[in-house]
């Protein structure tokens, strides 16, 4: 599932290939990934310079001369460059001088027009990348929720998911279930440097590739290399040797080490 660092690698890889150009045509064909009128999206969308392309939270917004173009990638979608069509291609969008693919297995992302930003984005939390260590202690302050389920929520910080929760909440020594508000505000501050530095790193080796995520040049991600306790269940920590356990919060797979990790 790509999260901040993968959607991050995808619009990097991405920007060089579709600012400043021009969408010439293009088509939709899943009714699970485009709901709605699709031939209107198509129209909405040709003939529209994208201006930039950013990413917002796990979305990419590509900014253009009227309105926006969101694009979500769900589970399995793949926006890639200069691709050929498979059975899974879900959208096929001609720019001036090449063409982007939409490749999508299960079908659950999301893609639409919308002439402004729309609410439900807007109501999403700040960047963890962007957000300061006062501002991050502070909400963690305001905050009853267990860590692990705070985390996730994009309301409160747009773009984590399971696997750098995980990571962040080891890298910190926190309990996923630990209490936000009853977090020392030293270690609120330790987390808050835990995911930027963890994001920051994940970026550099591209993201992780558990399943199929690959970047818009279809190249794969190797932070998942590097993961200290996501996906390790029964492996030994690599600070203290303990089986690393796996438990499920919120019907989220969670991972962690019991020694690190106390739940006081
Ligand atoms: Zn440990």
């Amino acid at each position: 599932v790509p999260e901040l660092p993968e959607v991050e690698t995808v619009v990097r890889t991405l920007q060089p290939s579709v600012e400043g150009r021009t969408i010439r045509y293009a088509e939709f064909h899943s009714p699970h990934v485009t709901p709605g009128d699709r031939a209107a999206l198509a129209s909405s969308l040709t003939g529209r310079r994208i201006e930039n392309l950013v990413r917002y939270g796990k979305y990419l917004l590509f900014q253009l001369d009227y309105g926006y173009w969101l694009v979500h990638l769900g589970m399995t979608g793949k926006l890639l460059v200069g691709a050929p069509r498979t059975p899974h291609t879900h959208a096929w969008i001609e720019l001036d001088d090449r063409v982007l693919v939409y490749d999508d297995v299960r079908q659950f992302g999301h893609m639409e027009w919308a002439a402004e930003l729309p609410p439900r984005l807007r109501k999403l939390g700040p960047d963890p990348l962007e957000i300061d260590a006062d501002s991050f202690a502070r909400r963690l302050r305001a905050r009853r929720s267990r860590l692990k389920p705070l985390l996730l929520n994009q309301a409160f910080l747009r773009g984590l998911g399971n696997i750098y929760v995980d990571e962040a909440l080891f890298q910190a020594r926190l309990h996923p279930l630990r209490v936000a508000n009853r977090v020392p505000r030293r270690q609120a501050g330790e987390l808050h440097q835990a995911i930027q530095e963890l994001l920051a790193l994940a970026i550099r080796y591209k993201g992780s590739s558990i399943s199929d995520y690959v970047d818009a040049a279809g190249e794969r991600g190797s932070f998942q290399e590097l993961h200290q306790v996501y996906g390790r269940e029964g492996a030994p920590c690599p600070r203290c040797g303990t089986l690393i356990r796996r438990m499920v919060v919120t019907q989220r797979g969670t991972h962690y080490c019991p020694r690190c990790q106390p739940r006081r």
